[in-house]
C-alpha cells in the first residue's frame, strides 16, 4: 500500500483539534483527540485539564495512542514505526511529557515497536509491557536491552492474560486469548481493556477475526465507550460480532 505524504498531512492537521467526543460520568471526565497535531501546545494542554484522555496520534501508517490521566500521568500503546519516530517524540515533547509510566507493544511488528527504541530514548520510560509470550525473542530483548541501558531502575514487564495494572486511578486488564497461534503475529496481539471510572478502552493491536472469536469465548468484559478498530481498521478484523460485543 501506498504511504501516505506525511508532511501533506502534518499540514492538513495543524492547528485542528479532533475531539471526538467529551463524555462525562460524575467527577471523572473523558477525552478523545483523533489525528491532532498543534504547535498550540497551550490550547492543546488547556484542553486536557483535569481529564483523562485518549489521544490517537497520527503516526502514518501504523499506531500510536496515549494515555494521559488528569494528575500528569501517561501511558503510550504502541510507537508506530522508526521512520515517523520523530512526529511522535515531538508531539510527546509539545504535551511536556518526561515520564511514561507504561510503554505496551501490542506485538512485534516494525508498525508498532518501530519508534519504541527512539521512545525509550527521549523519555524516562518506568514499565516496558511486553505479551509474555514473545519473552526473548527479536525485538522485544533489543527494547528490553535499550530500556536498561537507559535506566536501570525502569522494568521490563511481561503480561500474561488476565493480568491486571494500575495506572493512576485508571486499571487496565489483559484480554488476549490463551494460548495464542505465535507464527501469526497479528492473532498473538496483546489486547487491553483500560477502565477509567465507568469509561471503558479497548485497544486489540492488529487482532484479526479469529483472535476476536476467542476474546468473546474467553469470556472477558469487552464492552467499551471507545475501541481503538483493530489492525488499523482492516476487513480482516472487526467483525460484526466482536463489534456488537464490543458496542463502542
Ligand atoms: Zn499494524
Amino acid at each position: 500500500m501506498q504511504k501516505k505524504n506525511y508532511p501533506d498531512t502534518l499540514m492538513r492537521n495543524r492547528f485542528v483539534i479532533a475531539a471526538a467526543a467529551i463524555v462525562l460520568f460524575a467527577a471523572m471526565a473523558v477525552s478523545v483527540f483523533v489525528n491532532i497535531y498543534t504547535d498550540n501546545t497551550n490550547e492543546l494542554k488547556e484542553s486536557m485539564r483535569g481529564l483523562f484522555c485518549a489521544h490517537f496520534i497520527d503516526v502514518g501508517q501504523g499506531n500510536a495512542c496515549l494515555l494521559s490521566d488528569p494528575d500528569g500521568k501517561y501511558m503510550l500503546i504502541d510507537a508506530g514505526d522508526s521512520e515517523n519516530s520523530v512526529y511522535l517524540i515531538k508531539y510527546l515533547k509539545n504535551l511536556g511529557v518526561e515520564k511514561i509510566e507504561y510503554l505496551v507493544i501490542t506485538h512485534p511488528h516494525e508498525d508498532h515497536y518501530g519508534g519504541a527504541r527512539d521512545v525509550i530514548r527521549n523519555f524516562d520510560v518506568e514499565k516496558l509491557l511486553l505479551y509474555k509470550e514473545f519473552k526473548d525473542t527479536y525485538p522485544y530483548d533489543t527494547l528490553a536491552y535499550v530500556l536498561r541501558e537507559r535506566n536501570e531502575n525502569s522494568a521490563t514487564v511481561l503480561a500474561g492474560c488476565g493480568d491486571n495494572y494500575t495506572f493512576g486511578k485508571a486499571e487496565f486488564e489483559i484480554i488476549s486469548p490463551e494460548n495464542p497461534d505465535l507464527t501469526n503475529y497479528n492473532d498473538s496481539s496483546l489486547a487491553l481493556r483500560v477502565k477509567y471510572g465507568d469509561t471503558a478502552f479497548l485497544f486489540t493491536g492488529d487482532a484479526g477475526k479469529n483472535m476476536e472469536s476467542a476474546m468473546i469465548k474467553s469470556g472477558y468484559e469487552l464492552k467499551s465507550d471507545v475501541f481503538c478498530a483493530g489492525h488499523h481498521g482492516s476487513s480482516s478484523s472487526n467483525s460484526l460480532k466482536f463489534l456488537q460485543a464490543v458496542n463502542p
